[in-house]
């Protein structure tokens, strides 16, 4: 079975689901005015971690050209908003990655790089840090533990060592020392569970880092792994999917809805293709008005405020228990 064969059905059958646990508790999923441009610029990537729900590696081929950055920095011009997303994939590899920033910045946006850290030490990308702080630019980094060996087996040998030098590279020009150079560290679970509570584990790494690698950070985002792509092959590999789905609907928990990131974030994939969220996009659930699967140049702020949000069973990966988005725990 095809991992697209797997992943539609799980959306389909459980779609009503989601809509049905939203109205039991007189909830609905409805748009505020966009802030945020989340672009994923596409699936490349220097790892292949076994959670990505984008499938990513050093082989894929889908990564967004120079006309398709023109074009997302045209809208920007006349559609301004408060945040550029810059996710992938390992966004740093595309070929206009430094452009996009630069430009974006010069706009007066805020610009949050998402960063598997191990990409910083290789080479062509070593002054990547001094880029980013010149330019304010935020950064949200993967470190799954803080322990060797759940890194490891979530993200493969050597991944825990290379992502503490980046992380000494960036302390060491203020990232996660000065409040103007932000830097957050992102937490998934290493199998089938949920996260535990952020604030807690937040405390735990910020002990730990110190204390054994004198590494400070700002904040720990907890992220709940998605029953898509390469973490829902794993699942169903091991048996364990129908559990994991089950695990999420029975934690739904309310008070994380109203804080959802599809409600005031617009996604796009490598070629301008807008969806609700980076999921629905690996689902490929693209937002469309009848016509076919609409382009951010398509639309302007209004017209996309007005477009209904696409749920799926996936949703429940960020309902359940403290709630999951970009930005860590919602409840
Ligand atoms: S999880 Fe992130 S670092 Fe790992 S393969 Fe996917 S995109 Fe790359
Ligand atoms: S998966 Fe996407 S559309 Fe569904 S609740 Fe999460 S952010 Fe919203």
């Amino acid at each position: 079975m095809t991992l697209q064969s797997l992943e539609a059905p799980v959306a389909r059958v459980r779609q009503d689901k989601f809509q049905t646990a939203l109205a039991r508790h007189g909830k609905r999923l409805s748009r505020l005015a966009p802030r945020i441009l989340q672009i994923n610029v596409g699936k490349i990537c220097n790892l292949t971690c076994v959670h990505c729900h984008v499938n990513a590696g050093p082989k894929r081929k889908e990564i967004m050209s120079g006309d398709t950055v023109d074009r997302i920095l045209g809208w920007l011009e006349v559609n301004p908003l408060e945040t550029v997303d810059l996710t992938g994939g390992a966004p740093e590899m595309i070929p206009d990655f430094r452009r996009l920033v630069d430009r974006v910045h010069s706009m007066g946006a805020h610009v949050v790089d998402r960063s598997n850290l191990t990409i910083l030490l290789e080479p062509g990308y070593e002054n990547l840090p001094e880029f980013f702080a010149e330019r304010r630019t935020e950064i949200i980094a993967s470190m799954p533990c803080y322990s060797p060996d759940n890194v490891t087996k979530q993200r493969g040998e050597g991944v825990f060592d290379a992502s503490i030098q980046a992380l000494r590279r960036l302390n060491a020009i203020g990232y996660g020392r000065r409040k103007e150079l932000p830097l957050h560290l992102v937490y998934n679970p290493v199998g089938d569970s949920l996260p535990p509570e952020q604030s807690e584990l937040e405390a735990d790494y910020k002990r730990e880092l110190k204390e054994h690698f004198d590494i400070d950070f700002h904040n720990l985002y907890t992220i709940t792994n998605m029953p898509i792509a390469r973490f829902a092959a794993y699942l169903k590999h091991n048996g364990k999917l129908e559990d994991y789905m089950r695990l999420l609907v029975e934690n739904f928990n309310p008070a994380s809805v109203d804080r959802l990131m599809c409600r005031d974030t617009i996604n796009i994939d490598w070629l301008g293709n807008i969806y609700d969220c980076d999921f629905n996009q690996q689902l490929g659930m693209t937002l469309d008005n009848g016509n076919g699967p609409l382009k951010l140049w398509d639309v302007d702020l209004e017209t996309f405020r007005k477009l209904p949000i696409r749920t799926g069973s996936h949703c429940f990966g960020c309902t359940a228990g403290h709630g999951s988005s970009c930005g860590g725990a919602l409840a």
